[in-house]
């Protein structure tokens, strides 16, 4: 009994309480760490943004160059135990041996959970046996092997978190992350965040991504690009704004942006057609999910 009060008890939700100065809420944070399609540019690093949910810090997608951004927007390195992958293309993929070393050598002993379409264990583990690095802490793999419905692939006293299968060019899989309330706050209904990056337009998404707080979506491509979109199983503009709309999302953030778009005021313009509350991402963006809606704030 003494063990199950200890491992409810979290400091974090404890201070929250008797602080007044932090409002009793369950808001999250929400870091970009890369905005862009396919490969890096000095303006945009590839997929990955850290979710911060009452101090649980979720890295969702882990392009090139991801743990050199965490440091620069002062995140802890060690701080992230849990990784969630939506497919194994370069762009949300190739950062991930490089964290999972440098946690390793800067001591790390605390577990990891991984959750990443099949495949990924093998890679990462074929790099590190024939590159001669190891890693010494446990890493609980689960991987995503499913095309139909909806899987809770990971769950703590913070969140959970459900994968669905999206239509892109390999498996790949969407995630709708719902916080669970703390015990001490005054509003106990959960806030949702919904990532959809890569996939084609699809409504069969819609049931997986309803009434999201904020839903990302991938927007790599213009609407006069439509065709080249559907043949590289990617999202224009004005088809993310359209999900979004049709989802009853209370706000659409945008992704994975071709570095084509030197300036994104097209994209925002066809998306906000589409559906108003829309927003471009960009790298070292953060954002406080509320339930009343989206907050940006300033680094
Ligand atoms: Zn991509
Ligand atoms: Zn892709």
């Amino acid at each position: 009994m003494v063990g199950i009060v200890f491992n409810s008890f979290n400091f974090y939700d404890f201070f929250n309480f008797f602080n007044s100065s932090i409002p009793k809420s369950m808001n999250i944070y929400l870091t970009v760490m890369g905005s862009g399609a396919a490969s890096p540019t000095g303006k945009r690093h590839c997929s990955a943004q850290v979710l911060n949910i009452r101090g649980f810090k979720l890295l969702i997608d882990c392009a090139e160059g991801t743990q050199d951004r965490i440091r620069q927007h002062h995140l802890k390195l060690q701080s992230i135990s849990t990784i969630v992958i939506s497919h194994l293309h370069g762009d949300h993929f190739f950062g991930l041996p490089g964290l999972l070393s440098t946690m390793h050598l800067c001591g790390r002993t605390e577990p990891a959970t991984i959750v990443a379409p099949k495949g990924a264990k093998q890679v990462i583990e074929t790099i590190f046996e024939l590159t001669g690095n190891h890693i010494e802490y446990p890493i609980d793999w689960r991987e995503m092997d499913f095309e139909e419905g909806e899987q809770r692939v990971f769950e703590n006293n913070k969140c959970t978190v459900d994968a669905f299968r999206i239509d892109h060019s390999v498996p790949t899989y969407g995630f709708r992350i719902a916080t669970v309330p703390s015990p001490y706050a005054t509003d106990k209904s959960p806030l949702i965040y919904a990532y959809c990056c890569d996939t084609a337009y699809d409504e069969a998404i819609l049931p997986h991504i309803a009434g999201a707080g904020l839903l990302c979506l991938e927007c790599t491509f213009a609407n006069e690009l439509a065709e080249l979109a559907e043949q590289r199983k990617h999202l224009t503009a004005g088809q993310a704004g359209r999900l979004a709309q049709k989802a009853g999302v209370k706000q659409l953030l945008l992704t994975h942006l071709s570095a084509r778009y030197k300036e994104p005021d097209v994209l925002l313009q066809q998306a906000r057609e589409e559906f108003a509350e829309s927003i471009i991402a960009t790298d070292g963006m953060r954002m406080e999910i509320t339930a009343n809606g989206t907050i940006m704030n300033e680094l």
